[in-house]
């Protein structure tokens, strides 16, 4: 097994070599030499697995080069909390994907990451540093996953205003490796500026620099095992799933799009959406066209260029024709997104956040009634109480405050206020991170 750029399937470069790379130097993003298939007992058997189990199965035939007790430890440390599947009813399950240290899906990724990284950096002197963008939730998943890892420091980009209280808190409080850099502009203005840096020959020269973004395989094995998990889980053994996945990047639906491709029998994606639908226009016109992020209320999908693209038009051959028979794409304004959190509230008793909302809402509006086919299993990629200020005033009321989070936001904010300009941020970076 090797790892390859989507922009040049010939150059080629070892599982440890794309982890620190992050980002391939031709700017496209690796991709394994081939999806591995297991053998068809392996589906059978996953009902018999515990979730770890399952990861480590998966784990195993994505990475080289760590011997099988290193790679049982690498788990451990990293799926060390549930992701339950609760049942709405015969044709709906939500995929409870929040009980991590941060309450949100990216804990998956950036934990495994971290533990990877400090894996492979042990018997080295170099320094590394992280550099992440972020729309909120990368940055606090990625901070809790690298605090206070030997040898790695951690810069944290997130677009000044447009991150929630909450968000912002989790950010900025941690102090120790990691610093927080707040960007007077977009989350694309972030991104532009990692990826700028990552294209410096003078910061090249300096650090060894990695990304911790959904552009980093490590971050997107991890979160296959939760698919295979989920379906394990149902209630009616071996049923063809459909999951409608909230996206922003694309980097969590593509690991289910591996899983479907390893032989998880997944009828169908769900790609749900917010008001930045450049994907929903893609699949109904043919072209892909970035364009600026747009605000909602489900923020970490506000994403105006999703960067995991290059990676499903690979998989699919850059063919349209064959992912359209993959994926459906649903775009959910704010207004129906406040409608389904009170309704699924109201019908089930069940509080969604704003990203699992907008998931719901691409199964209300594309499932065509065949209730007996398949479970639908919505992915809630946070937890409601970090978007209590959006949500309905009722319900606010009704959302406990996990005591981790409440913690964050008892401590003072320390951020450095840089522009979307370039160079303050690479003389930042020259200067040395603490
Ligand atoms: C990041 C994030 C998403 C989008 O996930 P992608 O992998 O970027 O598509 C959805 N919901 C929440 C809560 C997130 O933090």
């Amino acid at each position: 097994m090797y790892y390859y750029s989507t922009n040049n399937h010939n150059h080629q470069v070892s599982f440890r070599e794309a982890v620190l790379n992050g980002l391939a130097p031709d700017g496209g993003l690796y991709m394994p030499s081939e999806i591995p298939k297991p053998d068809k007992f392996f589906i059978k058997s996953l009902q018999n697995l515990t979730f770890p189990e399952i990861s480590l199965k998966i784990a195993d035939k994505f990475v080289d080069a760590i011997t099988p007790n290193d790679l049982q430890t690498i788990i451990e440390k990293t799926i060390t909390f549930n992701a339950p599947l609760v049942s709405l009813s015969e044709q709906v399950a939500i995929l409870e994907l929040f009980h991590g240290p941060t309450l949100a899906f990216k804990d998956f990724g950036a934990r495994f990451l971290a533990n990877m990284m400090t894996y492979f950096n042990r018997d080295e002197d170099h320094e590394i540093i992280i550099l992440v963008a972020t729309s909120g939730d990368t940055g606090s998943a990625v901070a809790h996953a690298f605090y206070g890892c030997e040898g790695i420091k951690v810069g944290l980009l997130y677009p000044s205003g447009k991150v929630s209280k909450i968000q912002e808190q989790q950010l900025t409080t941690l102090g120790k490796n990691i610093t927080a850099f707040e960007v007077e502009g977009t989350f694309d203005d972030c991104q532009n500026l990692v990826k700028n840096a990552f294209l410096d020959e003078d910061l090249r020269k300096k650090y060894i620099l990695s990304s911790a973004n959904s552009i980093n395989i490590a971050r997107l094995i991890p979160q296959s095992f939760y698919y295979f998990n989920a379906f394990a889980r149902q209630e009616k053994a071996d049923r063809p799933v459909i999951f409608s996945v909230p996206c922003g990047n694309f980097g969590n639906i593509t690991a289910g799009i591996i899983a479907s491709e390893m032989g998880l029998p997944v009828q169908l994606f769900y790609s749900a959406l917010n008001s930045n639908k450049i994907f929903d226009d893609y699949l109904k016109t043919g072209k892909f066209v970035p364009k600026e992020a747009i605000r909602t209320l489900s923020n970490a999908m506000d994403v105006g260029n999703p960067s995991n693209f290059a990676r499903i038009s690979d998989i699919f051959n850059h063919q349209v024709e064959e992912i359209r028979t993959r994926i459906k794409s649903y775009s959910t304004s704010d207004d129906e997104t406040l409608t389904i959190i009170q309704d699924v509230y109201n019908r089930h008793g069940y509080i969604l956040d704003p990203h699992g909302a907008v998931g719901y809402a691409a199964w209300k509006n594309l499932h065509d009634g065949q209730s007996e086919a398949y479970t639908t299993i919505v992915l809630e990629t946070a937890h409601p109480s970090k978007f209590i200020d959006v949500m309905p005033k009722e319900l606010a009321n009704e959302i406990a405050i996990p005591k981790r989070l409440q913690e964050s936001l008892d401590k003072p904010k320390k951020s450095t206020l840089i522009s979307s300009e370039f160079d303050q941020f690479k003389s930042e970076l020259l200067n040395g991170l603490s």
